[in-house]
Formats: C-alpha cells, structure tokens, sequence
C-alpha cells in the first residue's frame, strides 16, 4: 500500500472526502494522489514586496501593504452595514472595508497596531479601498514560515463556490506533502540530473506549489517542462523505434530500368541538391527492410511531385503498385495529367480515380488493380474504399497531408497484408518544434530549396479603396498576357454570404472586365466537380484572363502563365492560407504580385499577418509566425492536440526545452533503447507506468 499511495483516491485525502472528490475528478479530472500533485499553478502572488498606499494605481490586481488601523466606523446602508477602517501609512490613508462578520472583525482587530494587509484594491474617488482584506499582525507576519510567491490555482466557477479557492488547493497540497513527500521518486536518470543541472522530483514538484524564491521556481519549473516534454519524446522516438524494427516493410532493393531510363533520360529539369537528397532519403528507408513512414515537407513550389514520381517508380522496378492521393479532384486531376506527362516515354500504366470517375471507368481501374497491370494510382478519398483492392500496394503517397486526418492514414495501411511505404507531404510547413511533437514518430524530410530562376513574389497590402489602381494594374498585366487570380474567403459558418461576396465581386469584375475583350472563370465548392474541372482546364489553358475563385484553389493548382493574386478581405485568411494562396503565382518566368486587399478595420493580428506576408516569403518563418498567433492546438487540429496536452510546457515559450529534452532522448535511446540498462532502471519504472495510464500510442494510426 504505502508505495502505491500517490495511486490513492482522491478522496480519502484528508480534507476531500467523496463529495469534493467527486467534484475534482469531474471538474479537473484529479482521480488519484499523483494527479493532484501534478495540478500545476498557473500563476504565482509575489508576496515579496510591500506597497506604499501613495503607489497604489487603480491598475493594481492583489498587494500588499504595511500599516495601522486608525479607526472604526459602522455605516448603516440599504441592506444592513458595513464597517469601514481607516488604515494609514506614512505615506498616506486607505479605507478597509466588510459587509460580513462586522462584530467578530472589529472585536479582533486593535487600532495604532502594526498589520500587514493583503487583497484587491479599488478606487473611489481619490481613496483606495480593499474589501475583506486578509489581515495580520506584523509581528506574526514575520514569524511565520510563508514562502514568498503563492501559488494561484485555475479553477472554475464551481470549484471556486464550493471552496476550492487557490487557499484551498494550498490546504491541500500541504496536506498532500505531509502525507506523501517521501514517496515522491525520481524518474529521471541521475547522470541526467548532473549533467542538466536539475533539481531533483521531489523539490521541484515542492518548488512549483511552495516555491521558496523565484529562483527555485524557476527551476523547478524548466525541470518540470524537461521532464513532460522529454517523456513525449521518448515514447515518441521509441514508437518510431518499434515500427522500424516489428513492422517489416517491403524491400525495394532493385534499382532498375524505369528508375534508371527516367533519371537519365527524361528528367525534364536538372533536380535541385534538396530534392536530390530527399530522393536518397526516401531510397534509402525503402531499401531497408522496415516500413517507411516519412513526411516530406516541401514549400509551395519546390517540386514535391517529381519527388513523388521517383518514388513510385522504384516501387515499380521491384514489382509494387503505389497510389497516390490528394485532397481534391482538381488537384487529383492535375496530378494525372502532370504524371502522366512526365512518364509518357516510360512503360507505365497511370490511372485516377475520383468521386466522379464513370462506373466503367471505376471497373476498369478496380480490374487492373487487382490483377496488377496497373501501376500507379492517382486519386482522392475514393481511393480509400474498400472496394478499392491492390495486388500489391506498395507506397502510398499522401498529397498535401493537413487535409487527411488519422484515421485515413491508417485506412491505407490496411490495403495491404503488408503494409505499404508511406509518403507524406505536405506544403504547409510545420515549425520544428511541432514537427518534433506532432510526428516525432514519423522522419521527416525537407526540401528547403527552391528550383533556380524563380522570382520573388513581390507583395503589396492595399485597403479597399485603392481597387480602381488595382483593376488598371490587372488590365496591365492582361495585356503583356498574364492571368490573373482573384480569391475570395470561404468559411463553412457563413457559407451563404461569403457565397454572396464571390458572386457580387464576380458581377462587378465582370462589369469592369467585359467580353469579348476579357473573359472571366469562376469556381467555388458548390459547383459540380465536372464544371470546376472544366473551368479549371479552360484557365489553364490560357482560355481566360481572370479566375474569380474561393479557397477552392488553395492546394497545389499549377497555372505558370498567371502571375497576380490577388486575395479579397485577406484579413479573413489565417496566414498559411495566406501563403499557401500566395504559391499559386511565381511559377513561371515572369515577375509575379500578390495583392492583399482589406479593409481600413484591422485587428493586431490581422495586421501582424499582413506585415508578415509583406516580409518574407519563406514559409517556415511564417508557420512560425502562424503559430505564435494561434497556438499550436488551433493550427493542427483538435484530432492531434490531444498530444499537445501539456501541464506544464508550452510549445511556443518552451521551444529550446523541447529542442533539450528530443535531444536527450534520441541519445539517451541511441544508447540504450530497451531502457536496460540499471542507471535506466527508474526512467523505465516511470515511462511503463505513464504509458499505462496515457496510452499516447493511440493517437496515431
Ligand atoms: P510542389 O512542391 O508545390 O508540389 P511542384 O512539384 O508542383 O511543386 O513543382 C512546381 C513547379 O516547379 C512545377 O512546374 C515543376 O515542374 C517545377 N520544378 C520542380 N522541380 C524543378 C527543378 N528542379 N527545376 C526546375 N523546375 C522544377
Ligand atoms: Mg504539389
């Protein structure tokens, strides 16, 4: 029992009892002893300084101040009395004031005595005056054993009615270490200690509810936050580690002659040294016996497809099937059409499959899937239906993964007994640290290079009333033959009237734009797959001037001739919508702009992004930016946040922990994986034991 106890109910904690257990483990999830204690404070009362009443602002949350009572005065008021004190310094006076237990304070408290008072301050007229003070002597001030900063506690309304003030929390976790201190172990290896120069468990978790100074604090809190975040990293990293050695992969050993004819012959560019290096990455994982599960992350434009067809055709040479999916059928489309192009010369079967493929087709595609003449396929979600059988899938490859969640990962594993290669990638650049925390089981590749010759984007944020000068700098550009995109927000809650905003901007571009001398395509979500298809290919074809559009055109589409985009109330955008949008021009020759119009009423953040968007163009700067703005929960999804659950760590503020602790733990199971060895001993202890009660495995297929 007594070293199980930090596994005791909450209840039976002397103060809880079952109804306010009942009400910790709904209103906090605490369940057990180990759950309370790591209930960390959120913010802390600096009761290290003493104000003087003439520095008191009406701006001041909680202080404290040393002085005397001088008098007492009850006041009668509509329902029933208050008492007011007088409570001077030598710089000036106060009023202290009660509306409960008037008799009981007054009888208690002496004038031309020495108290020390500590509570809110507010101001009427020019007096400050605090309600329910806490108040002590000044002599017992000082005798008593008070740490100096005191712990405030997140609570909620509930909690806080019925006692669970941040007082009440420090009752408990006072009761908690004088029942328990001694059975607080370490976890984390003591060279670890030494050499990070940490406190130990038992006195940071001490610290961190009583800190002794702000030093302490500190320390305990980095050694808290090293501790959380290099936990996730080791059972990241040992997922990783597990996948790599249980989950056997295909082999694709044989470089052969469709890898070899294209790579030789039909290159159609010279590849840049980051698509190069990704290529031998991928090679390299898919040549080694263990399942390949990488993520390739690639800003817009950098040349992830080719990356894609390489890739494909190494499973071909050793007898595999891939597939390969994106996220919409305009951009399945463009990928047949591109892929296609690019293998014309070799002997391969490429087919697509979509929501809007013909019955005849679809047979087709599922015949030649299933006796293996097909090689590759292209696709979208239809892909992932179980009608959809291989004969021997063996790389699946992800377009632009942020669309695709969890659970469709794991449906391709599925496809086959063995489960396939999988290549993940992604335009929207995820910052390292989230990487480090979101996919830490997965290897990522980055191509950090873009393909020569490409211009920068030069980019201009103009509000609303500028649109005249705008529409002659489209007719310009029209002129010398560009083409020109023209984006509106499209956000699901107000889907109506955004679709009214595209079709009044369509009514007047059209207007201002007519026929025959320019025409216009548009394309939004409620069109029919077959219609946007076709408006897409007349655009890309050079068959209209301007495309009026929603976000439809956020991923991937590929139209080298258009040069201006222009995105309508871009405040609305989030920005790596801003910059994924942005991709879409810069892809030819020419000098290409991205115009973001808004209106004069902007936020902070809406004026950060646009100085943001103005200032550079590298994407993982701005997924930086993103991600100070939104945090990291909001940028990747409820589905995912559930790791970034912290206690205590903040991915964003505590991003050089973070680069610490996933160092520490590639190392530490460089060295000894099994965790075996008897310095590991306790980290194991630990590890096994949170993973039982975490279970963080889950989150990912
Ligand atoms: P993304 O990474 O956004 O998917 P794409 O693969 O669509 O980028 O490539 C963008 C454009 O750049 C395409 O027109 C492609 O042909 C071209 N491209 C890719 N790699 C190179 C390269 N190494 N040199 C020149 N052009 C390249
Ligand atoms: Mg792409």
């Amino acid at each position: 029992m007594s070293n199980n106890l930090f596994e005791t109910p909450i209840e039976f904690l002397k103060g809880v009892g079952p109804k306010r257990g009942e009400l910790l483990r709904k209103e906090l999830d605490i369940h057990i002893y180990r759950d309370l204690i790591h209930f960390f404070p959120n913010r802390y009362i600096d009761k290290t300084y003493y104000y003087k009443i003439n520095q008191l602002q009406e701006t001041n949350s909680e202080v404290q101040i040393i002085g005397r009572l001088i008098n007492f005065k009850t006041v009668e008021q509509k329902h029933g009395k208050r008492l007011v004190a007088i409570f001077a310094d030598e710089t000036s006076q106060m009023e202290l004031v009660w509306f409960r237990g008037l008799k009981w304070i007054k009888d208690g408290l002496k004038t031309n005595q020495a108290y020390v008072i500590y509570g809110k301050v507010s101001q009427y007229g020019n007096l400050f005056n605090m309600a329910h003070p806490e108040i002590e002597l000044l002599s017992e001030h000082k005798a008593s054993l008070r740490s100096a900063m005191q712990a405030v506690y997140p609570s909620t309304e509930t909690l806080n009615n019925k006692g669970f003030t941040s007082k009440g929390f420090n009752k408990l976790m006072q009761q908690l270490f004088i029942e328990s201190e001694n059975l607080i172990k370490e976890n984390l290896p003591l060279y670890l200690i030494d050499e990070l120069k940490l406190i130990s468990k038992k006195s940071a978790l001490f610290n961190i509810h009583f800190p002794k100074s702000q030093e302490l604090l500190n320390k305990a809190q980095f050694r808290l936050k090293f501790e959380e975040l290099f936990f996730i990293q080791l059972q990241l990293i040992t997922k990783n580690l597990i996948r790599k050695h249980k989950i056997k992969g295909h082999l694709f050993e044989i470089i052969g002659d469709n890898f070899n004819n294209f790579y030789n012959d039909h290159l159609p560019f010279e590849l840049t040294n980051a698509q190069k290096r990704v290529i031998k990455e991928i090679r390299n994982d898919m040549g080694n016996n263990a399942q390949m599960n990488r993520l390739l992350q690639g800003d817009v434009g950098s040349g992830k497809t080719i990356v894609a067809l390489i890739s494909m055709l190494i499973a071909k040479d050793n007898g595999f099937q891939s597939c390969l999916m994106a996220p919409t059928e305009i951009l399945a489309n463009q990928h047949f059409i591109g892929l296609s192009e690019l293998a014309k010369d070799l002997n391969i079967n490429i087919q697509i499959l979509t929501g809007s493929s013909k019955a005849k087709e679809r047979k087709l595609v599922h015949d030649s899937l299933e006796n293996g003449t097909l090689d590759i396929l292209i696709g979208t979600h239809a892909i992932l239906e179980d009608k959809v059988q291989f004969q021997n899938l063996g790389l699946a490859i992800i377009d632009e993964q942020h669309r695709f969640g969890v659970e469709q990962r794991s449906k391709l594993w599925k496809k086959n007994k063995i489960p396939p290669h999988v290549l993940v990638m992604t335009a929207t650049p995820i910052p390292r640290t989230l990487a480090m925390s979101l996919y830490g089981d997965l290897d990522i590749s980055v191509i950090d290079e873009l393909p020569p010759g490409r211009k920068p984007i030069k980019t201009v944020h103009l509000y609303d009333n500028n649109r005249l000068k705008v529409w002659k700098f489209i007719r310009d550009e029209i002129h010398k033959g560009r083409q020109i995109y023209i984006v509106y927000p499209l956000i699901q809650e107000s889907e109506k009237m955004d679709y009214k905003d595209l079709m009044d901007g369509y009514e007047s571009i059209s207007r201002d734009f007519p026929l025959p001398d320019y025409s216009i395509s548009i394309l939004h979500g409620q069109m029919k797959p077959a219609d946007k298809d076709q408006e897409m290919r007349r655009f890309a074809a050079g068959k209209t001037n301007i495309m009026v559009a929603t976000t439809v055109i956020e991923v991937g589409v590929n139209v080298p001739n258009a040069s201006v985009m222009i995105i309508e109330s871009a405040e609305r955008f989030g920005l790596s919508q801003l910059h994924q949008l942005r991709g879409r021009v810069g892809r030819g020759a020419e000098q290409s702009y991205c115009i973001l119009m808004t209106s004069h009423k902007l936020s902070k953040d809406s004026i950060v992004r646009m100085e943001t968007m103005i200032s550079t163009d590298d994407g993982f700067e701005i997924a930086e930016v993103d991600l100070k703005l939104r945090g990291p929960g909001d940028i990747m999804g409820k589905q995912q946040s559930g790791v970034l659950n912290l206690q205590i760590a903040d991915l964003v503020r505590d991003k050089d922990i973070l680069q610490l602790a996933r160092q520490y733990a590639v190392k530490l199971l460089k060295e000894d994986a099994p965790m075996e060895k008897p310095e590991h001993a306790m980290l194991r202890k630990a590890f096994i034991e949170l993973n039982k009660k975490k279970n963080i495995w889950n989150y990912i297929s």
